[in-house]
């Protein structure tokens, strides 16, 4: 079984058929798979998905910088933390949320309600983080968003899922501040250099999440990848976004898992099935994920292989074009 350890069934792209993805992906052998959070707009899509398959999707809660904006980021920022609130507790959870539905507005209250009443466990922050990449105009708002999430991953023992374009420096500089929270948790759709990684890990104890890009022609990545330690690499796709090679371009799924394992398994040298295992002990680890019969049951196809070949059940599948972007 592998674990994506980053993906969307919930955007616009992929929810149309959601349900038949996560059977394809199940079909693939990906038997675990962990949606991140942007925000309250996409969030009830989100947890109405993850609903439907106990123990296969599992939900980050955070509010992406990608989002952030002088006129939301404090809303939106009150609500992730009465969401964490309601995961905590569900008496504390009625009434943070009733605060948040205050604060937020009917639409946001949707989301702060079915919070209260049974949400799944949040297995991990995120995806939070700094993105420059549109321009800095929300740069202070989104260090603001950034510190405070890391603070609340902290006070609940979570992981954190760090999304990050163009910003290192400021990334560092707050992660230097919060070396004292002895924070854990990934950079995910890692494509910095080695440098980069080591430095987070100064501050923290920093897995890399590795996708698509390291299908791609040119990627540095590989080499990159080569001295990176097995037990700190997880797989993802960041579905619908960055597919993997064959199917670069087009619209990405968690099913695509395979490819990015394979290439893992030809820069280190092992097997796709060794990756398997490594990564999917890795993330077990790091979210903390406890398994289902179901998350098991279906999975196989990759299972008994013994060479290095994708399953063919899965190729071919890309259709729609899509934007190479995060
Ligand atoms: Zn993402």
């Amino acid at each position: 079984m592998f674990v994506d350890t980053h993906t969307h069934f919930y955007d616009e792209w992929l929810r149309p058929d959601a349900e038949a993805a996560v059977q394809r992906a199940l079909d693939a052998g990906v038997g675990m798979m962990i949606q991140a959070d942007v925000d309250s707009h996409e969030r009830p899509a989100m947890w109405e998905i993850g609903d439907r398959f106990p123990g296969v999707i599992f939900q980050m809660l955070g509010f992406y910088p990608g989002s952030v904006t002088a006129d939301n980021w404090q809303q939106e920022l009150d609500l992730v933390h009465a969401l964490a609130k309601g995961a905590a507790g569900a008496e504390q959870a009625t009434k943070g949320a009733a605060k948040a539905e205050q604060a937020a507005g009917a639409e946001q209250a949707t989301g702060a309600e079915q919070a209260a009443v049974a949400r799944p466990r949040f297995v991990a922050i995120g995806e939070i983080g700094l993105d420059y990449h549109e321009g800095e105009q929300f740069k202070e708002e989104q260090k603001e968003v950034l510190r405070s999430q890391l603070e609340l991953a902290a006070k609940l023992n979570l992981p954190v899922n760090i999304h990050l374009r163009d910003a290192w420096e400021d990334l560092f500089t707050i992660l230097a501040d919060c070396r004292h929270l002895h924070l854990r948790g990934n950079l995910h759709c890692f494509t910095a250099s080695y440098e980069i990684y080591e430095r987070a890990n100064r501050y923290g104890d920093f897995s890399v999440g590795i996708g698509g890009v390291v299908t791609f022609k040119n990627a540095s990545l590989a080499k990159t990848l080569e001295r990176i330690p097995l037990e700190k690499i997880l797989l993802e796709t960041d579905a619908p976004y960055l597919a993997p090679v064959p199917f670069r371009g087009r619209r990405n799924e968690s099913a695509y898992l395979p490819y990015v394992a394979a290439k893992v398994a030809e820069v280190k040298g092992l097997t796709i099935s060794q990756i398997e295992d490594i990564t999917t002990r890795n993330a077990l680890q790091l979210f903390n994920l406890t398994q289902s019969p179901d998350s098991n049951k279906k999975t196989g196809i990759i299972q008994n292989q013994e060479t290095n070949k994708i399953p063919e059940t899965i190729q071919n599948q890309g259709t729609n074009k899509i934007p190479e972007t995060t």
